[in-house]
């Protein structure tokens, strides 16, 4: 007997609730929610726990000290024990400082839904509340508990919640991300690069430029000459990607610089190429006979392998093409907190959550009438994983 085709059944669900889904995206956009803005942030918490809590599921709100507080919703709808984990995973915070909204308001327009942060993420958060609706009335059997974790954090780094996002990734079977996807298709993003920051620091000699250079060591030739080094690096067809994206030194031009800094954007999408990176930047040395050499940083997000979401990517494409999507993948060059969970060795899909464009933009939007079947998607997942 064939498998029912469940996407489609949860497609059929979904489908007339649209403008539900609209509504409540346009609630959670309109409550702003920058990561650097704690009480702004945790008003949007608010707004979004309101709505999971009319879902017959546990939602627990995580305090934290400095940022937004994160999110954390179970469901497991049996009464015996669960077959597993699975992870929903999302942020809510923005990068757009409270305020943006009056010059970038909510708006539909010709399809797409505009305003701060609708593509990055809320409309991913959206689309996971209505998999959960699709899955619940429908009452089919679910497998596995799911949570979903909402952080408020993801935009400046995730230190507030990167050890709890680690511990339930470790607990689960399987990680979806509701990143946005890419292009108006809609690609799953199937591998991320790793990625980091690294700063070399040099200390040289000041002296007079003109009455005594043989007793100055040029810190700016040094790090210069150590900049020409590590651009060497750059293999873009590999993925790996070194950026002195800043550089800063010296006082006036009569004098032989005493200090030189640069910051380095670092980015790999092999973790074998990540660590070659690292060993050879530990491993550089003065060349400017006198000068002094230090560098820090390196890595923070590892690279989100392809081979780590390629079972799961299979699964939904098979699922997608149940309502006849046919869907696609791509790699990205930013992280996000997919790369982390993939990093701990739990497979992880990432870009499942809103099609749309501009993230980070003042074009910033979603293309409405793609989010049921998304939903339905995630749905499908969630029951057959
Ligand atoms: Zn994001």
């Amino acid at each position: 007997m064939p498998e029912p085709n469940f996407t489609r059944m949860f497609l059929k669900m979904l489908k007339p609730r649209l403008p539900e889904m609209l509504a409540t995206l346009r609630n959670f956009v309109v409550t702003e929610s920058p990561g650097l803005e704690k009480t702004a942030a945790n008003r949007c918490c608010d707004v979004i726990a309101e709505e999971w809590r009319k879902r017959n599921v546990r939602v627990e709100r995580l305090a934290q000290k400095h940022r937004g507080d994160h999110l954390r919703v179970t469901w497991w709808p049996g009464k015996m024990r669960p077959a597993g984990q699975l992870l929903v995973l999302g942020h809510y915070d923005t990068v757009y400082a409270t305020g943006t909204l009056a010059k970038m308001p909510f708006r539909v327009s010709a399809g797409k839904a505009y305003g701060p942060g609708t593509f990055d993420m809320k409309a991913g958060i959206v689309q996971a509340l209505f998999a959960l609706d699709a899955l619940q009335r429908t009452a089919v059997l679910q497998r596995k508990r799911v949570v979903f974790l909402w952080t408020s954090d993801e935009e400046i780094n995730s230190e507030s919640s990167r050890k709890l996002i680690e511990a339930e990734a470790r607990r689960s079977d399987a990680v979806f991300v509701l990143e946005p996807s890419f292009g108006p298709r809609g690609l799953l993003k199937t591998a991320r690069k790793g990625v980091g920051e690294a700063e070399i620091f040099v200390r040289g000699r000041a002296s007079h430029a003109g009455l005594a250079p043989q007793e100055g060591v040029n810190a700016i030739h040094e790090l210069a000459r150590q900049i020409a080094k590590t651009q060497e690096w750059n293999d873009i067809a590999r993925g790996i990607t070194i950026n002195a994206g800043h550089i800063e030194g010296g006082t006036r031009t009569n004098v032989i610089p005493e200090r030189a800094r640069a910051v380095l954007d670092l980015r790999a999408l092999r973790i074998a190429d990540m660590q070659r990176v690292m060993k050879r930047l530990r491993a550089l040395r003065p060349i400017v006979p006198g000068a002094r050499l230090e560098v820090r940083g390196g890595f923070n997000r590892a690279p989100l392998e392809r081979k780590m979401s390629a079972a799961l990517f299979a699964r939904a494409k098979s699922l997608a093409a149940q309502i006849n999507l046919s869907l696609g993948e791509c790699t990205a060059g930013g992280g996000s907190d997919g790369n982390f969970t993939a990093a701990c060795g739990v497979p992880t899909l990432d870009g499942l959550g809103a099609v749309g464009d501009g993230a980070h933009s003042a074009h910033e939007h979603i293309l409405v009438k793609t989010m049921p079947a998304r939903a339905a998607l995630l749905a499908a997942l969630l029951h057959a994983s």
